[in-house]
């Protein structure tokens, strides 16, 4: 017996906190230095004109009795959760309205959803954002982790996994590697969590970055809506990562024991959360809009484009580096046998560009770096030609 949570004595430190405070320390050293963060996936690109004046007058609905607005409904406003279903009809699948959850984030909402399960196993495929293991070991859950890397072409086949019941992971497209599920993929885990009667909980963090024939949705798949949860955001679809909303689809089909995973999660929701705000929700609707989705794709576009930079410096120094058309990461190698942190370190104190050390992705993620085109083109061109000279120099010294 123990009256605090005695997990978070282990070392469960998130990857992006120690990045923060080695970053902090060298600007702190070297204040005349111009660092270039590819490190931590956060967006940089402003909102539109239409999105901010939007929000900006859903804010100054506050200022008259009219049309002031209290707490938030728990589940989200219809108006958004409408357009939500729409998006889903434009994939040719059908979602009813309470079947989403408006949240702030899928950060918060894929930890929360912890809540309505009890002994259960955590199924995780690394290397993966590293939120799903942290969530799980500070709640005493031992996670079941299996690979899908270069080794075997980033798809762990299935039919060698112990026949039991988990609560599975699947972020697609992948965090870090980019790695996105085909129909036929995805139709295998759904069977395979039908059959030992799992959990999927799919992260489409990334979802708005998919492009070619990839699904944006496991629904149209047979059986899908018995075992797939779904959480979606606006973080890397819009630029919300500090506005914060989210949503999640829980298909009222989806039962275990009897009982159904909609209500249970509605029910921790009307105890545990009080919504998003409206003007955030007002902002989302409009992302949703069509004339929204017109902007938010150059900002996507505009990233994706850092990406194909980003793979014409490492491609010139033929450097061992993934990545793909439905992501804003670039998977890299270290060269010479690097560790993650002493490459991470290597480029902060020579060139000042910061990437994400692969060993925060999990252990399968040692010895790689993330690169993220999350940042200006200026910046993204700059901060590769500094590695590319750096590791050039290397090169003949080494
Ligand atoms: N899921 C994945 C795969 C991510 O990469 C991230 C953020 O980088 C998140 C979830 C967190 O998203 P949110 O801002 O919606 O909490």
């Amino acid at each position: 017996m123990s009256f605090v949570n005695h997990n978070y004595k282990k070392n469960l430190g998130n990857v992006f906190y120690k990045i923060n405070q080695k970053v902090d320390l060298y600007k702190k050293n070297n204040p005349c230095r111009q660092v270039i963060s590819l490190g931590i996936g956060d967006v940089t690109r402003p909102f539109s004109e239409n999105l901010a004046n939007i929000m900006s007058n859903a804010i100054l609905e506050q200022k008259y009795t009219s049309t002031f607005k209290g707490y938030p409904p728990e589940q989200g406003y219809m108006f958004l959760r409408e357009k939500i279903k729409e998006r889903y009809s434009g994939f040719g699948v059908n979602i009813k309205t309470d079947e989403i959850f408006i949240g702030n984030g899928i950060s918060c909402d894929i930890s929360n959803i912890l809540d309505i399960f009890q002994d259960y196993t955590p199924l995780i495929i690394e290397p993966t954002y590293p939120e799903y293991i942290l969530s799980n070991l500070q709640n005493g859950k031992s996670p079941l982790v299996i690979y899908a890397t270069k080794e075997n072409n980033f798809y762990m086949l299935l039919n060698s996994l112990p026949q039991k019941q988990y609560l599975i992971y699947l972020c697609s497209p992948n965090n870090p590697t980019g790695y996105t599920y085909t129909k036929k993929q995805l139709k295998e885990w759904i069977d395979f969590a039908n059959k030992t009667n799992s959990i999927i909980l799919l992260d489409l963090a990334y979802e708005s970055f998919i492009d070619g024939n990839f699904p944006h949705t496991t629904y149209k798949i047979a059986n899908a809506k018995k075992c797939v949860i779904e959480f979606c955001s606006f973080s890397k679809m819009a630029g919300f990562t500090n506005l914060r909303c989210s949503y999640t689809i829980i298909p009222k089909s989806i039962k275990r024991e009897n009982i159904k995973l909609n209500a249970s999660f509605l029910k921790r929701q009307l105890t545990r959360f009080n919504g998003v705000p409206y003007f955030v929700q007002v902002g989302a609707e409009y992302i949703l809009s069509k004339q929204g989705q017109i902007e938010q794709q150059k900002n996507i576009d505009y990233y994706k484009n850092n990406v194909k930079i980003i793979c014409y410096y490492l491609s010139k120094l033929n450097l061992d580096f993934v990545s793909s058309s439905c992501t804003p990461y670039v998977w890299l190698k270290c060269p010479n046998g690097k560790s993650s942190w002493q490459f991470f370190d290597e480029l902060l104190n020579n060139c000042s560009v910061v990437v994400a050390p692969g060993i925060g992705f999990g252990k399968s993620g040692e010895g790689y770096v993330r690169l993220s085109g999350f940042n200006s083109m200026e910046n993204t061109v700059n901060a590769c030609e500094k590695i590319c000279e750096y590791l050039e120099k290397e090169k003949c010294t080494t």
